[in-house]
């Protein structure tokens, strides 16, 4: 079961810990372990503390619609009455109004949509839910919650690619409450609307859950699924109510209209009681300057496990992180660390133990790594050892992870940004008990949005800005749901309105193409089969990573970074382990490695060609400007360095054979004159770095105001580009079509240069380190760069652009 609804004792429905006698509790308030743990090392880490006050919550009284025995089987599962957002967002949806609960981790947005549904199943014994998870896991909870309510007639089951065929046709017939996610929605709900017809017939709601987690181009795809339902069930004479659960983000009920296409009220205060965390914001510290050291690959290049040829200049995050986990297991402080990668999670457990085993013999026991590849009993296994203070600290990957039930812990240390806000609250909500204050570190890695972060407070602490973005117009997108939508029930002039913009566009292509055919009635889909269409196909089909000598597979890299990661002769990184690349064969999809450690890393080079095929909106700022249009971007990577690993030294540079690669796509741009450059106090030959560096920081702030990750996004800078006939830095969208990120940088211009400027600007360094400037993903090796030329360049920038 989620943590969803009130209890009857004004705590979250989940086990509450009891401090067990092994475990130290925190008799101080966690404001006098920040102190020592700040204190130990010259200078202060710490750029902020900010104080998240313990929130009483505020119950409502059931909705009178709520019959007394829907009231009655929630009372069953503890909860007493519903808290005030929930009541406000079920009502508005009991009324028919299509609802967005955008609140915060564990604010019960499930009783929000539960309580409407199931109050109508109650009243009208033939309607219909229609229940959508992005996970099985997530729908198997969701599931156990709603048979757990023992209400007669509901008939509640899961419908996925796990479901036995005997079983299908019991819950298509009986069913009254269908668990599912889109791609079973996708591949075999709306293919099969005609032994759907029943239940589509009488569908009340569809209820989506998780709803951020369909960004991109697999959220513009899911958003083009929901249009087909929609037009299915009217088909059918049905009209559903859309009820949408969400974490916390920016302008939740636009993001809401664009995935179902309809007008969507958001709820977005959260009512429900919290226990008060102390959160300290951590900045490693710069390194001397002589101690300079190539960076370590697993945190320099985030997930990627991607040598870079990034020269460290800060300590790094994860012993940092590793230090932290050691001194509050040394205080008997239960403690749990969360970071990105899994080999980073085990780096920090094995530093951790060894510091702790250093001083005092055994005490290195108490501190383990917990990875997903564990058994299930395993995982719960080191969960209760830690619930119950036999284990003291664990260094995890992510939330979704862990049980549910692992709550209540007495400090949570997050060793780099995990990207958006939600999953940083959903992390740092694993600290505190009922009745007791909690410590939450974030400790920065090196890389421009975490040194943002820890100079702005106000971002993490204040109103959320980032938004779920997607892009249903994506003709790459659109044409291929047409197709769906058309082998499903010929295409009238009625669904273009449906579909959206490009619609008529994207049919008359298909008509030329041969894969639709105009009659009066509408259009067909011409052939027997069904249209193959992947939603989560994106990027190109991934690489196989495959150990030549056994057969093996290591694991698969994105189409799209295999090129870089995978050419012949490449240096690979798995788990820790070298290989070097022999074979990358494209045609297969599949890279031949062996086992070898040599002394050199591999960079790969890449030579990028932008072109604009059409702007769809600019603003004409003076010196500056800035455009939103299409571009053809073409690239290919055409050599590799090696590097001696110990000094960073240019053994080689080797040429490549790979193909050319195109990508059309969105983009935003923005020029300068050269002029106002100059009077900037930028030199012109400084120019060139002056635009790279800030191409650089840009894309790796983006993700402040939309979720995406810099490995979603491309950039190039040029002194002069052919199109545009000015200095100009470029941001795209790394996949066909765009995903939305562009056209969301380019709406919010100013506060995304503004981040990005002061993330720059703040960032201690001389002359431009990962932490600000440079960029584990560049195809020139980081060069050129000038760092005070990129702040310069971004000023004008900002005092011409409308804010
Ligand atoms: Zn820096
Ligand atoms: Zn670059």
């Amino acid at each position: 079961m989620t943590s969803d609804g009130v209890s009857s004792a004004r705590v979250p429905a989940r086990v509450d810990l009891e401090p067990s006698a092994r475990t130290v509790p925190l008799g101080s308030p966690p404001v006098d372990l920040l102190r020592r743990l700040r204190a130990r090392g010259a200078g202060d880490p710490v750029t902020h503390v900010e104080r998240v006050p313990a929130r009483v919550g505020v119950p409502a009284p059931w909705p009178d619609w709520a019959q007394p025995e829907l009231r009655a089987a929630f009372a069953r599962r503890g909860v007493v009455a519903p808290w005030q957002h929930q009541a406000e967002a079920a009502t508005l949806v009991y009324g028919g109004g299509h609802v967005i609960v955008a609140t915060g981790t564990a604010s019960g947005k499930s009783l929000a949509y539960q309580l409407p549904a199931l109050a109508t199943l109650l009243a009208d014994p033939r309607a219909t839910v229609l229940y959508l998870a992005p996970t099985k896991a997530l729908a198997a909870d969701q599931l156990r919650a709603v048979v757990g309510l023992e209400l007669e007639g509901v008939r509640p089951a899961c419908y996925d690619g796990d479901t036995p065929r005997a079983e299908r046709e019991w819950i298509r017939r009986h069913s009254r409450f269908v668990l599912t996610n889109p791609d079973m929605l996708h591949h075999g709900i709306l293919p099969g609307h005609a032994q759907w017809s029943g239940f589509l017939r009488r569908l009340a709601y569809v209820v989506i859950d998780e709803c951020h987690t369909y960004r991109g181009v697999f959220g513009s795809h899911v958003a083009h699924v929901l249009r087909r339902l929609r037009r299915q069930c009217a088909r059918f004479g049905a009209g559903p109510v859309f009820v949408l659960a969400s974490a916390t983000s920016g302008d939740p009920a636009t993001a809401a209209g664009r995935l179902t296409g309809l007008p969507v009220t958001a709820v977005t205060e959260d009512t429900s009681p919290r226990g008060g965390v102390t959160f300290a914001l951590w900045e490693p510290p710069l390194l001397p300057p002589d101690s300079s050291a190539p960076a370590v690959p697993t945190q320099a290049a985030g997930d990627h496990d991607a040598m870079t040829d990034l020269v460290q200049v800060r300590r790094s995050a994860l012993r940092e992180t590793a230090d932290l986990l050691a001194d509050t297991v040394a205080e008997g402080v239960r403690t749990l660390a969360f970071v990105r990668s899994r080999k980073g999670a085990e780096v920090v457990a094995a530093n951790a133990r060894r510091a702790l085993d250093d001083a005092v013999p055994g005490l290195g026991d108490r501190v383990a790594a917990y990875r997903g590849g564990y058994l299930r009993e395993e995982r719960r296994e080191l969960e209760r050892a830690l619930l119950h203070g036999d284990l003291l600290g664990l260094a995890s990957t992510n939330a979704l992870e862990l049980g549910v039930d692992l709550v209540g812990l007495d400090a949570v240390l997050i060793c780099g940004y995990p990207g958006t806000r939600a999953s940083l609250w959903q992390q740092a909500g694993r600290a505190g008990r009922s009745g007791q204050e909690a410590l939450a570190v974030l400790v920065a890695r090196d890389d421009p949005l975490d040194t943002y972060l820890v100079h702005h407070p106000e971002a993490i602490f204040g109103a959320p800005v980032e938004a779920t973005v997607l892009d249903p117009a994506n003709p790459y997108v659109l044409a291929p749901q047409l197709a769906c939508a058309a082998a499903e029930a010929p295409l009238t002039p009625a669904d273009l309105a449906l579909f959206g913009d490009g619609t008529k566009e994207a049919i008359d292509q298909l008509v030329e193409a041969g894969a639709l055919r105009q009659r009066p009635t509408g259009w067909y889909w011409r052939h027997r089969e069904r249209p193959e269409v992947d939603l989560r196909g994106e990027g190109g089909a991934p690489v196989c990573v495959v150990e030549a000598a056994t057969g093996r597979l290591l694991g698969t890299v994105d189409g799209s970074s295999s090129h870089f990661l995978l050419h012949p002769g490449a240096v690979y990184l798995h788990q820790g382990v070298s290989y070097v690349v022999d074979d990358l064969d494209l045609a297969d999809g599949c890279a031949l490695v062996h086992v070898e450690e040599p002394d050199w890393s591999t960079h790969a080079r890449d030579v990028t060609d932008l072109s604009v095929v059409s702007v769809r909106s600019y603003v004409d700022a003076g010196p500056v400007g800035m455009f939103l249009g299409e571009v053809d971007v073409t690239s290919q990577v055409v050599s590799y360095q090696r590097r001696r690993i110990a000094t960073g030294e240019v053994i080689d540079t080797r040429p490549l054979d790979l193909p050319i690669r195109e990508l059309r796509t969105v983009a935003v741009w923005f020029t300068l004159s050269e002029r106002s450059m100059a009077s900037a106090g930028v030199q012109t030959a400084d120019v060139p770095g002056a635009l790279h560096a800030a191409e650089h920081a840009a894309i790796g702030l983006l993700p402040l105001m939309a979720t995406c990750d810099r490995w979603d996004i491309g950039g190039l800078s040029t002194a002069l580009h052919p199109d545009t006939e000015a200095p100009t830095v470029f941001v795209y969208d790394g996949h066909p079509g765009g995903a939305g990120f562009a056209e969301r940088a380019y709406g919010t211009a100013s506060a995304w240069l503004r981040a990005t400027r002061d993330a720059i600007a703040e960032c201690g360094c001389e002359t431009g380190c990962p932490s600000c400037v440079q960029s584990p993903k560049c195809g020139n090796g980081n060069n050129p760069l000038s760092k005070p030329d990129a702040i310069r360049v971004l000023d004008v920038v900002l005092e011409n652009l409308p804010a």
